[in-house]
């Protein structure tokens, strides 16, 4: 999965680092622009998954738009060079100072999420003078399967507005004169790798697209979020999503009207796959019942197994001896900082290398100095080869 003479690099290298792949996320890259371009379909890339410099400019280079939830985000996919037409904001709790931001630099859209947010846009954007255009987040109360921690689309969630809200809203945005409504905005989740959730979506987006269209807003764009899934158990069978099942599902089952555009908002599954965090077995530990790997990496470098419960697949890089069973943690003083229980790896020792695959998503984004760690290291294909 990582091409041997990366691996000698590797070896002079101090870890433990993120080593992203660019040839796969540009492999991965002209999937997703070839498939959303047999239908017009726009993409914008969620920043908040790998905000990796090296990536954020391979991103660049393909044209997407992007999806941001800060006002640094913002900030950052201008300097980028990404068309503010491009640019989508979203987020429960927008500050004064980061819609000030996002207005200066008039994105694309606001997508807002609740009523009292809508209210303070107007009022910031009367101050400066200028017409916000905003999009709704509406919680269409769809289940995406998927952990409870990255469910954001149903009726509980701190997240986006509720159908039992609508006609106050209606009521609000035709009483606002720096409001301009121009989108409703989704969002259910994320890693949901079944296509069922999407065509389930399409289904509530065109009966809410309906109300809008019944209450005198004609809608120019409608935004369905991320969410697509990536396959974590085994990353080498498929290193690509099934991008075409995925937008063909949108195409299958939603509606737009003349002249709409559909509009996208992936992370996960454009980077997913390209980052590997690399570290060094520290310790070969002898338990009661199992033996650790200690590794140099750990949850402050990729907190995603402590925070939601996920399981990256783990590979020996320097070692072909017959497998073993470990239980593979890093070095921080928390008991949730473990990677994998129970997993096979070829007999490791002191020195060798291991890689934790599909690390390109929120993990080197969710680094942290915990314990006065160094901030994780970054290497990417072009610059080793
Ligand atoms: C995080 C986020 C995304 C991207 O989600 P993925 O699961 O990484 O595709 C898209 N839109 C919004 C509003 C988000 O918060």
């Amino acid at each position: 999965m990582i091409n041997q003479r990366y691996i000698e690099q590797f070896q002079q290298l101090e870890t433990p680092f993120y080593f992203y792949d660019l040839d796969l996320l540009r492999a991965t890259l002209d999937t997703v622009k070839r498939e959303a371009s047999k239908y017009n379909y726009v993409v914008h890339y969620a920043i908040k998954a790998n905000a990796n410099e090296a990536v954020l400019k391979t991103l660049t280079e393909y044209g997407f738009g992007a999806d941001c939830v800060s006002g640094n985000e913002v900030s950052k996919a201008i300097e980028l060079g990404i068309p503010n037409s491009k640019v989508a904001y979203a987020g429960v709790g927008k500050s004064d100072k980061e819609i000030k931001t996002a207005l200066q630099h008039q994105i694309f859209s606001f997508n807002c999420e609740s009523i009292p947010e809508i209210e303070v846009i107007n009022e910031i954007a009367g101050k400066m003078d200028v017409v916000a255009p905003i999009a709704i987040r509406i919680n269409p109360d769809v289940d995406p399967q998927t952990h409870k921690y990255i469910t954001t689309g149903l009726k509980d969630n701190k997240f986006g507005i509720n159908h039992w809200d609508f006609d106050e809203v209606g009521r609000i945005l035709r009483s606002l004169p720096n409001i301009k409504l121009t989108g409703i905005h989704f969002h259910v989740g994320s890693q949901i790798t079944d296509i069922s959730v999407f065509e389930q979506l399409s289904l509530k987006v065109n009966k809410i697209h309906e109300w809008f269209e019944q209450n005198g807003f004609h809608l120019e764009h409608i935004n369905v979020g991320g969410g697509l899934g990536i396959n974590y158990d085994d990353p080498q069978a498929q290193p690509i999503c099934d991008f075409a099942a995925y937008f063909k599902a949108f195409n299958d089952h939603l509606e737009l009207k003349e002249g709409q555009q559909l509009h996208f908002e992936l992370g996960r599954s454009l980077v997913a796959q390209c980052g590997h965090l690399i570290s060094k077995v520290l310790y070969v530990k002898q338990g009661l019942e199992t033996q650790f790997l200690i590794l140099d990496a750990g949850m402050t470098e990729l907190i995603r197994p402590a925070l939601y419960q996920a399981t990256h697949k783990v590979s020996a890089l320097t070692s072909n001896l017959p497998t073993e069973k470990y239980d593979i943690v890093g070095p921080i003083c928390e008991s949730s900082d473990v990677f994998g229980r129970k997993v096979d790896l070829p007999k490791s020792k002191r020195g060798d290398l291991i890689a934790i695959h599909s690390a390109g998503a929120y993990g080197e984004t969710m680094a942290s100095t915990y314990n006065m760690r160094d901030l994780v290291k970054a290497y990417n294909s072009d610059e080793l080869k």
